[in-house]
C-alpha cells in the first residue's frame, strides 16, 4: 500500500486554539514553554470573542481545541458548542485522556471529535514518558468516548523513547476501536528542546518503520495520516506560511502560522483588543520566504540533526514542511 500526500488546501482555515496552557501532567516531550506561551487560560468571553475573530464563512474553518489539557477548561463544552453554531466545519479536543469536567457527558459525539494522545501501546512504555497511571486513564478514556458514539481518533509521538514499539499500535487501536491514528514526530521544542538526550529518530528509521505500521494500521481498516518529513528527489517544497491558513493562537495573544517558531517571539500576529494585529518587525513570516537547497528553513535552523548531506555537499533528504502529511486508508 502507498500512501497519498495531502496536499495544503488555500481554501481551508485551521484554528488551533490553545484555550490555556496548564496541564495535569508533566510529559518528557510536552511542547508547551511557560516563557513564551505564558501561563494564562482565555475567559469564557475571550473564548467566544477569538472564535469570531478566526472564523471565516467563505472557507472551511477548522478548530482544534488544545492546551496544556484543554479539558482543564470548566467552558470547554460551551466553546464547542459555540463553534458549531458559529459554522465552524469541524471541531475537534486534543486531550491527554483525563476529559476533566465531564466533557463526555456535556457535548453530543456530532458535535467534537476527540483526540487523545498515547505515546505508548503499553504503560510501559506510555508512562515512563507521560507519567505513571497515564496509560490506565488514557485508555479508560477512548473506550468511554468511542463507546459513547464519538469519533475518536489517537496521536502517537514518535521519539527515540518510544519507536521500537510503534508496530504494536495498530493492534491496540483496533481492540479500542480507533478509527483514525495519527503519528506524529517528536518536534524539538519546549521541553525536547532543553533536555540533552537525543530524543529524533533518523532518516533510515523514520522511512522504514513508519510506511510499514501505517500499511498495518490501514489494512485493519484504521485511517492513519503521518508527516511526510523527508521529500521525494522530484517534489516540490511548499511552506505552508506562504500557502496554507494555519493559525496557532495562544492565550497570551500571541498567534503563529508555524508550530516550529513557537519556542521564539516570531509571532505573525497578537491579538490585541480583541484584534489582530500584523507585527511589523522580524516575524516567521519573513523567514518562510527564504529559498533553501535543505527545504524547511526553520527545520535547518532548529533541527540540523534531521539533516545528513552525501559526500559532494548536497543535502540527502529535503525536509518537507512539518505540516504536510501523508495518508494511508483502504
Ligand atoms: S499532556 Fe500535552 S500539554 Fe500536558 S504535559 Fe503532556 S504534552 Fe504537555
Ligand atoms: S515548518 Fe518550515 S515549511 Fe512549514 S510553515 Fe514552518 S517554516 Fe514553513
Amino acid at each position: 500500500m502507498k500512501p497519498t500526500t495531502l496536499e495544503f488546501k488555500p481554501q481551508e482555515r485551521n484554528i488551533f486554539f490553545h484555550v490555556l496552557t496548564g496541564c495535569n501532567l508533566s510529559c518528557k516531550h510536552c511542547y508547551i514553554n511557560p516563557d513564551q506561551h505564558g501561563k494564562e487560560m482565555v475567559s469564557r468571553n475571550t473564548m467566544e470573542t477569538w472564535l469570531k475573530l478566526f472564523y471565516e464563512p467563505t472557507k472551511d474553518t477548522n478548530v482544534i481545541f488544545l492546551g496544556g489539557e484543554p479539558t482543564m477548561h470548566k467552558d470547554l463544552a460551551h466553546g464547542v458548542k459555540f463553534a458549531r453554531e458559529l459554522g465552524y466545519a469541524t471541531v475537534t479536543i486534543d486531550t491527554n485522556g483525563y476529559v476533566f469536567h465531564d466533557i463526555l457527558e456535556r457535548i453530543e459525539p456530532h458535535e467534537a471529535v476527540i483526540s487523545f494522545s498515547l505515546d505508548g501501546p503499553d504503560a510501559e512504555v506510555n508512562d515512563p514518558i507521560r507519567g505513571r497511571g497515564v496509560f490506565a486513564t488514557c485508555t479508560a478514556g477512548i473506550k468511554k468516548a468511542v463507546k459513547k458514539g464519538f469519533d475518536v481518533s489517537l496521536i502517537y509521538t514518535v521519539s527515540s523513547m518510544n519507536l521500537a514499539h510503534l508496530q504494536r499500535m495498530p493492534a491496540l487501536l483496533e481492540e479500542l476501536g480507533v478509527k483514525r491514528f495519527f503519528i506524529q514526530v517528536i518536534g524539538i521544542r519546549g521541553k525536547s528542546a532543553a533536555t540533552t538526550e537525543r530524543l529524533q529518530v533518523t532518516p533510515d528509521e523514520w522511512l522504514t518503520i513508519i510506511p510499514q505500521v501505517a500499511a498495518d494500521a490501514a489494512n485493519r481498516d484504521i485511517h492513519v495520516i503521518y508527516p511526510k518529513v523527508f521529500l521525494d528527489p522530484n517534489e516540490p517544497f511548499v511552506c505552508a506560511g506562504q500557502l496554507a491558513q494555519n493559525f496557532f493562537i495562544f492565550p497570551n495573544g500571541r498567534v503563529y502560522q508555524c508550530p516550529l517558531c513557537e519556542d521564539f517571539p516570531l509571532h505573525t500576529y497578537d491579538i490585541k483588543n480583541n484584534t489582530l494585529h500584523r507585527n511589523s518587525g522580524l516575524s516567521e513570516a519573513q523567514l518562510f520566504t527564504l529559498e533553501i537547497p535543505e527545504g524547511c528553513v526553520m527545520n535547518k535552523l532548529l533541527q540540523p540533526g534531521n539533516l545528513e548531506y552525501l559526500e559532494n555537499g548536497t543535502v540527502k533528504h529535503r525536509i518537507s514542511c512539518c505540516l504536510l502529511k501523508q495518508e494511508m486508508k483502504l
